[in-house]
């Protein structure tokens, strides 16, 4: 059978690490085209060495040298920055998981559109800020596009073949992070070490502060209400600090649908590479006395205030959502350097929305990169000068 041509975009980060450890197990069926990273150029010449892709891409050209000295004597082109991808691959690839973490993401998953077959895509920032634009080149290119998130991959499953007039309501559940129990006035203190120890899944760091306070939830039900086409009011959040069940739909009929499975992102990435023949080996059962403890909450929005933005957002749409992703995305690396605390990150979101200019920046339509780029470059500013006087 014809290998399937397949590239990785953030292949160092936990999504790419997940993706090349289910590629390993049937490695003669893939022929890897292309592997990328930003920084980690140990990561991705280790990986080279293992994978033998027939290209590698360093964003930051200062580590380029190092991965042609530590590629050398190897069939593997090296490329840095910015190189569209259709200068690097000629073929049609069948497959192309787009795990980015950030907005960075967003021009590459646009290159990966036009030339894959299919694209998971777990890099959520570029649905959410540019899901508009993504969707023109879906249509033009006839790319087939998988979300890779535990949740959306879910609805995606439980709606298969289903219309907005038969649900009720779409559920998508929330662990409630390592600080579930602690009340969130004692939350400031945090060291970044404690936000990103979380207790169910092993993720990148941005995503783990994300998911501390619930921002992760207010950008998966907007990134939810971008994929779907049900209406955006039938979206709620719930706590189910198990994590074991990832979305749950009620439907009018009077019954409820949830797919489970254990936490581990090799589940939804294998079926969006294998679909209905995965058969990946060796994932841990879910443990028949764990479906007795299965628990559920409210979210209570003054434990997560973030939750408020869910609303906000979804009643403005345009580039709010873009200018909330930019500036969380500002304060969760200030927060990681211990530059600001950890309850700033939603305090100064929240400032975002009342400053003056704040309306004329989102309440544009998002119609190319550039307008994308303007409100985000206005939100990463904004935030900075609110933040560092
Ligand atoms: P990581 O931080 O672990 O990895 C991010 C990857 O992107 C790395 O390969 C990194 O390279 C690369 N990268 C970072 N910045 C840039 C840039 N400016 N240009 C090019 N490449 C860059 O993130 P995750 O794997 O956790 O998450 C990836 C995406 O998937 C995110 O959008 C996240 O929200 C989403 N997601 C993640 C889940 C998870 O379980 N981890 C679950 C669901 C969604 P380098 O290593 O060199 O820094």
């Amino acid at each position: 059978m014809k290998k399937r041509n397949i590239a990785i975009l953030g292949s160092t980060g936990s999504i790419g690490t997940s993706t090349l450890e289910v590629i390993k197990k049937k490695r003669s069926k893939f022929n890897i085209e292309l592997l990328t990273a930003n920084n980690n150029y140990k990561k991705l010449i280790e990986q080279a060495k293992i994978f033998k892709p027939n290209n590698v891409l360093i964003n930051n050209k200062k580590h380029y040298k190092k991965v042609k000295k530590g590629l050398k004597n190897k069939k593997i082109k090296i490329y840095f920055g910015n190189v569209p991808l259709n200068n690097i691959i000629s073929n049609k690839l069948d497959y192309t998981m787009s795990a980015i973490v950030g907005v960075a993401g967003l021009q590459p998953t646009i290159e990966a559109i036009k030339i894959s077959k299919i694209v998971a895509i777990a890099n959520k920032e570029s649905i959410i800020c540019g899901w508009e634009i993504l969707s023109k080149f879906i249509k033009r290119y006839k790319t087939k596009v998988l979300p890779v998130d535990s949740e959306h991959f879910s609805i995606m499953e439980l709606t298969k073949g289903i219309s907005d007039s038969e649900i009720e309501e779409i559920i998508i559940t929330a662990s409630g992070g390592p600080f579930l129990n602690i009340p969130n006035k004692k939350l400031n203190r945090i060291k970044p070490n404690q936000a990103i120890n979380h207790p169910n899944w092993k993720m990148g760091k941005k995503i783990s502060v994300d998911s501390a306070n619930l921002m992760n939830k207010v950008f998966e039900v907007i990134e939810a209400s971008k994929i779907f086409k049900f209406n955006k009011k039938k979206y709620r959040i719930i706590i189910h600090p198990e994590s074991y069940v990832h979305s749950i739909v009620r439907f009018k009929n009077g019954l409820i649908k949830m797919i489970l499975y254990n936490t581990d992102m090799k589940i939804p990435i294998s079926n969006t590479l294998y679909g209905k023949r995965n058969h990946i080996l060796n994932i841990k059962k879910i443990d028949s006395k764990v479906l007795s403890k299965l628990s559920f909450q409210n979210v209570n929005s003054n434990q997560f205030p973030s939750i408020k933005l869910v609303n906000k957002c979804l009643n403005l749409g345009f580039l709010a959502p873009t200018i909330v992703n930019a500036s969380n995305e500002v304060l969760v690396n200030l927060f990681l350097t211990k530059k600001i605390g950890f309850l700033d990150i939603v305090r100064t979101i929240n400032k975002i929305f009342k400053d003056k200019d704040f309306n004329k920046y989102a309440k544009r339509k998002p119609d190319t990169i550039k307008d994308i780029q303007i409100a985000d470059n206005w939100a990463r500013l904004k935030t900075l000068t609110m933040c560092v006087r």
